[in-house]
Order: structure tokens, then C-alpha cells, then sequence
């Protein structure tokens, strides 16, 4: 029984979520409110961070179903990890060490269509990425005109002294805005005019992303050193994640595609032919033999008409076909030709009636009703729960 869903409120995702769900959901939102993307919405990146850190651990997930928030806190199992770490280890972003020598990783989501994946493509992608500046080849001005800055005097920090109370001051250190905290600087004629002593510049660069038959929603595709340049460090990766669209007719799960198929009475009992659009376009014809009966609810498959697999393209997963039976309308068959019908229908099972039993009215259920036993349930096997107000007005 879930008493707390805020962590999975946080994630848009219901409490009976799966791996892959929670995953896809973190993944989506980790890189909307990144703070390279959103500056602004750190609080939130931390928030996504904790409840998936906690929702993907089977145990720590089992416990906050039990007791929420407060049984993560007790049971010293909140905030191992920062949210930058969780962000680092879902997108491989390599650990502190080799972060020191290197830039860091960019990650970018790309949406890409089930077609796309099917068929295989080509995506451009263009980024906006800091590069040595070509002028003063990343050093920022003229060689040899570098001055101790006299705003600072060399240490990079400044220094700032504030009253807080009666007699009480505090000093407050903070990084030199003059020299970027470097402690030298150019004056503004020996500073590069085309990076204005930044070393580097902002350019426009296109990457082209090739996606393969069979790639999965969330895949990583690397391009390595893509990443910002700066001076002295060697450039991190561009990382770019897929993130697979939903497809109007087909579901995909894994290598497999399932779809829905609604099929009239007539067909499932005498048989049919009926077409399927493929992903890449050509046309699948499916039949069902007279004889054959489909019923509402079954699952038929076409084999080879799956997903590509990744690698090994000509080998494809299964098509599922769900079908969903239409029965016709109230009244569509005048009552004078039912016995028509019947005689061709398997014969129906006699009833004994008595004069002890009891006659009662099938009426339609009204959705209210449904929606009010359905609570009713709820609360009965929810005992420990306390008692809400909603459950008032269902009385
Ligand atoms: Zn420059
Ligand atoms: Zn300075």
C-alpha cells in the first residue's frame, strides 16, 4: 500500500511505475532542469535527484512505500549522493577524477520518431560550444602583457568588509570580478579584441547524429572531445540521449512491436483480410481463414515484423496484434429475423427457473456508482490510513 506519492508526483510517473518508466521520467526531467540549461531551478534538479536516487533502489523505494519521507530519513538513507553524482552516473559522465583533468560532459535529448529508429537516419544537430579562441590561441590577450591585477593585487579573491550588528563586522571573501579570480589581467589594449580575454569563444557546430536500426529509447550516443574547449584541459564528450516518441499505432517494447487491431463481430466469427501500414512504409496484408474465430482480446503475431535489432538489423522482433472485437449496436437486427441468427449460433445453455427464485431488474451501472463502490473498497482495505475527508462525501 503507497501512503506517500510525492516522489512519484515529482517525477510525473504513477506509483506502479517500472524501471524503465522511472528511468525515462528522471531522465526527461534531469535534463529540462539541469542547471546548465536552467540556471534558475536548482531546487527542483535536487528534488528530481532524491526521488529518483530513492525510487530506483528497489529497497529504499520498498521503504518510502511503507512510511515516505520521514522512514527514508530515519533510516539514514536519504541523500547519499548529490544530485550532480545521480545525474553523472544515469549519463556517464566519468567520476571527480577524471573530471579535474577534463572538461566536462554535455549531454543532449534528442526525439526521435519510431520511424526514425525502424528505418535508420541521419540527424544534424546544432550546438552552441566554446572553442579556443583562434586570435590569441586561448591565452587572451598579447603574450608577455599580462598584469597583476590591481584590484585584487594578484590574489584573485576580494575582500569585503560588512556591519552586521553593534561593534560586530564581518568580512565576506569572495572571487575577483576585475580578473575572474585569476590574479592578472589584461589592460584593455593588450586584451584580445575577439574573445575580450576570455581565451574562448562561442561558435555554432554541427554534429551529425546517426541513428541505427534498433537503438532504444535512452541510448547514448558519444561524441568524444565535442565538448567545451578550454585552455589547458581536455575537452569532455557531448553525450546525446534518444528519447523515442510515442507512435500513434505502435507500441514498442524491446525488439517487439504491439498494436491494436478493432475487428467487426462479423469478421472475428467468418474471417477477414485486413492491411497494416509498416513503419517503413510498405503494406502487410493479415487474414484470418473462415473457421478461424478471433475473440475480443486476443493476441495474434506476425513474425520478423518487429523492431530492427540494433547490430544485427536484418533480424527483427515479432509484431503483436491486440484485437479488439466491435459488437454491433443496440437494435441492429429486427427481432423478427433474431431466430435467423440463433439457428446459426452455437445453441445456448437451457436455464431451470422456479417459482422460489427471485426476479430482478439488469439495469445499466451508472459510472457514479461504479466510482463509489471502487472508493468504498479502497478505504476498506486501507485500515491503518487515516480517515480523509473525501471518504464523507462518498457516504
Ligand atoms: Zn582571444
Ligand atoms: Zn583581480
Amino acid at each position: 500500500m503507497v501512503h506517500e506519492t510525492g516522489y512519484y508526483d515529482l517525477l510525473g510517473v504513477s506509483p506502479g511505475a517500472s524501471q524503465e518508466e522511472l528511468k525515462k521520467a528522471y531522465r526527461k526531467l534531469a535534463l529540462k532542469y539541469h542547471p546548465d540549461k536552467n540556471a534558475n531551478e536548482g531546487e527542483k534538479f535536487k528534488h528530481i535527484s532524491q526521488a529518483y536516487e530513492v525510487l530506483s533502489d528497489p529497497k529504499k523505494r520498498n521503504l518510502y512505500d511503507q512510511g515516505g519521507e520521514q522512514a527514508i530519513k530515519e533510516g539514514g538513507m536519504g541523500g547519499a549522493s548529490s544530485p550532480m553524482d545521480i545525474f553523472n552516473m544515469f549519463f556517464g559522465g566519468g567520476g571527480r577524477m577524471q573530471r579535474e583533468r577534463r572538461g566536462k560532459n554535455v549531454v543532449h535529448q534528442l526525439e526521435v520518431t519510431l520511424e526514425e529508429i525502424y528505418k535508420s537516419t541521419t540527424r544534424k544537430l546544432a550546438l552552441q560550444k566554446n572553442v579556443i579562441c583562434e586570435k590569441c590561441d586561448g591565452y587572451g590577450g598579447k603574450k608577455g602583457a599580462l598584469e597583476k591585477c590591481s584590484n585584487c593585487k594578484g590574489k584573485g579573491v576580494q575582500i569585503r568588509v560588512q556591519q552586521i550588528g553593534p561593534g560586530m563586522i564581518q568580512q565576506i571573501q569572495s572571487m575577483c570580478q576585475d580578473c575572474q579570480g585569476q590574479g592578472e589581467k589584461f589592460n584593455s589594449k593588450d586584451r584580445c579584441k575577439n574573445c575580450n580575454g576570455r581565451k574562448v569563444e562561442r561558435k555554432k557546430k554541427i554534429l551529425e547524429v546517426n541513428i541505427d536500426k534498433g537503438m532504444k529509447d535512452g541510448q547514448k550516443i558519444a561524441f568524444h572531445g565535442e565538448g567545451d574547449q578550454e585552455p589547458g584541459l581536455e575537452p569532455g564528450d557531448v553525450i546525446i540521449v534518444l528519447d523515442q516518441k510515442d507512435h500513434p499505432v505502435f507500441q514498442r517494447q524491446d525488439h517487439n512491436l504491439i498494436m491494436k487491431m478493432n475487428i467487426k463481430l462479423v469478421e472475428a466469427l467468418c474471417g477477414f483480410k485486413k492491411t497494416i501500414q509498416t513503419l517503413d512504409n510498405r503494406m502487410l496484408i493479415i487474414t484470418s481463414h473462415p473457421g478461424e474465430v478471433i475473440k475480443h482480446g486476443d493476441t495474434k503475431c506476425v513474425q520478423n515484423e518487429g523492431m530492427p535489432i540494433y547490430k544485427d538489423p536484418c533480424e527483427r522482433g515479432q509484431l503483436f496484434i491486440n484485437f479488439q472485437v466491435e459488437f454491433p449496436g443496440k437494435h441492429w437486427l429486427p427481432e423478427h429475423l433474431m431466430f435467423q441468427l440463433e439457428r446459426l449460433l452455437p445453441p445456448r445453455d437451457d436455464v431451470m427457473i422456479t417459482d422460489d427464485m427471485e426476479e430482478v431488474e439488469l439495469s445499466e451501472v451508472e459510472v457514479r456508482a461504479k466510482e463509489r463502490s471502487f472508493n468504498r473498497e479502497a478505504y476498506e482495505e486501507d485500515d491503518e490510513a487515516p480517515r480523509s475527508g473525501v471518504q464523507c462525501q462518498t457516504q
